[in-house]
């Protein structure tokens, strides 16, 4: 179930952190904001209760393993998780660490500037995205042993 004209079909969307069969995570390239995941459902699918109750949980281990990992390796200020898809009707929910030196903080990432980035500030988050890469990884390969699926997947 794909669409040739939607930009997550045919596109990766971002850096492959994941790939599962049924979904796969990316880190978006949003400036300023250095800890910014999708967690991608492979099928074009614009809603998330077009899922039945076994992929909607599935989908939200996902969300809740990336969370998980932002929070542990990075203590950001807060996580936002967010499923909009009015651009890209195509499920995604997008899961972003958030600091209260980020240049929209407390505001939502799609809002106006409050502040300049701080590139520094940035840096450091880059320099420690391997070991949440590495723990997403992990946890997902457990979430699907654990739940018996035939997912065929791979830690990049
Ligand atoms: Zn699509």
């Amino acid at each position: 179930m794909t669409n040739s004209t939607c930009l997550l079909c045919s596109t990766t969307g971002g850096t492959l952190v994941f790939q599962g069969k049924k979904f796969r995570v990316i880190r978006a390239d949003e400036v300023g904001f250095p800890a910014f995941y999708r967690v991608v459902w492979t099928a074009h699918v614009a809603e998330f209760s077009d899922l039945g109750l076994e992929d909607r949980n599935l989908c939200m281990a996902a969300v809740n393993a990336v969370e998980q990992a932002l929070r542990v390796h990075l203590q950001p200020t807060k996580v936002n998780l967010a499923a909009l898809g009015n651009v890209v009707p195509h499920l995604h929910w997008h899961v972003i660490a958030r600091f209260d030196w980020d240049s929209h903080f407390p505001a939502p990432v799609w809002a106006i500037a409050q502040r300049p980035v701080n590139v520094p500030a940035c840096a450091v988050i880059e320099s420690g995205l391997h070991n949440v890469h590495a723990a997403i990884g992990r946890a997902l390969v457990h979430a699907a042993i654990g739940r018996a699926l035939a997912l065929e997947s791979s830690v990049l």
